[in-house]
């Protein structure tokens, strides 16, 4: 196994175009974890961290950026961001323990893999059960489908992110090679920007849009005042010290009365819904679950977490309506 540290971006795209093995690692806490389990096989660890270009958080009047390697410690005790939009802040801060968000990077956590009983565990145990559909076998132990993967996606900024309307910007590998004949040009100008729930693909075996070979470089946030946009957030699990999220709900309603409830820990992506119409919880849980499937597949069984879709969702809207505009 080998192991690098480029100091520009420029140089973390070429040594990964060279090499077919190679992987980006950022904090670690969720590669190295998929490495000891002998789930991820890549030869190559391209240390992304070194890159200044991928840090910080910057405020100005137009946009919050946050750097890629930004790590979940720094997004929570940053005051523009605790100002600013706290509901991000506390997402940080409701993720793993203290030690992994000192490690734990922004870019990480929305890239993260998608979690499952049967998926996250050794491969002795995987060869003892036959092997699951994520890692290469025929059938989904938790369902039996030969063709559908229900893997969680677990991330907790994800949802916040996503009804903040936040904008991902991506060095997209295809644009790098273009690059090739002028290594010294800069590749800015290449970065493209998508909404951040455009990284999702909502399929468990392949939850991501972007290659291997893709460098996430910030997140972007329009500017805004607490008040003009509040955001209720709520994650459950068994345990609040340290547990993986079994539901999290973000819902936001901005000054111009949109709303937009986001969801993670139900299925295999997040689970949106923009310029929601109902104030009724029944429905919008309902509208939610058309968009995903919910398996019995983690901690929480499945009938409860449904039932807690529809509760949280209640109590999101009640937190909403306190809240002046
Ligand atoms: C015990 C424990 C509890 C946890 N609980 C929660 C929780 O409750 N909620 C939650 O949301 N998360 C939770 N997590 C997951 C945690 O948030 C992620 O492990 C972490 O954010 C990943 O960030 P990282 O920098 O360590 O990523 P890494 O492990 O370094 O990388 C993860 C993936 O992202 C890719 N990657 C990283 N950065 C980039 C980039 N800039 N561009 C392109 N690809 C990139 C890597 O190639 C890799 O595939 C938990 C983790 C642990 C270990």
């Amino acid at each position: 196994m080998s192991y690098t540290s480029p100091a520009t971006l420029v140089q973390a795209a070429r040594l990964i175009n060279d090499d077919e093995g190679a992987i980006y690692i950022a904090g670690g806490t969720d590669l190295m974890v998929r490495r000891s389990l002998g789930i991820d096989k890549t030869t190559h660890l391209i240390d992304l961290s070194a890159i200044s270009a991928l840090r910080g958080i910057t405020l100005n009047s137009e946009t919050l950026s946050i750097g890629a390697t930004t790590t979940l410690a720094e997004l929570a005790s940053s005051s523009a961001v605790r100002s600013h939009f706290p509901a991000l802040a506390e997402a940080a801060l409701s993720i793993a323990s203290p030690p992994i968000r000192n490690s734990a990077t922004v870019a990480g956590n929305l890239l993260c893999e998608n979690r499952c009983i049967y998926y996250d565990q050794s491969e002795a145990w995987q060869a003892a059960a036959g092997g699951c559909l994520k890692c290469g076998s025929e059938i989904c132990i938790a369902t039996g489908s030969t063709k559908s993967c229900y893997s969680v996606f677990i991330s907790d900024l994800a949802p916040v992110l996503i009804v903040l309307s936040a904008q991902v910007e991506v060095l997209e590998h295809d644009d790098f090679a273009e690059d090739e004949a002028s290594p010294t040009s800069v590749l800015s100008p290449r970065i493209t920007s998508k909404p951040v729930e455009w990284l999702y693909t909502g399929d468990g075996l392949d939850p991501h849009t972007i290659s291997k070979r893709d460098i996430v470089t910030r997140i972007l946030i329009r500017t805004l005042d607490p008040t003009e946009h509040p955001i209720f957030f709520k994650k459950l699990r068994p345990r609040a010290s340290v547990d993986f999220t079994n539901l999290t709900v973000a819902m936001c309603r901005m000054r111009d009365g949109t709303f937009t409830l986001a969801a993670s820990g139900i299925g295999p992506g997040p689970a949106v819904l923009r310029n929601a119409e109902s104030d009724d919880a029944e429905v919008l849980a309902a509208s939610l679950l058309k968009q995903t499937m919910i398996i019995d597949n983690v901690s929480y069984r499945r009938a409860y977490r449904k039932d807690m879709l529809r509760e949280t969702i209640a109590e999101g809207l009640h937190f909403l309506a306190q809240k002046p505009l």
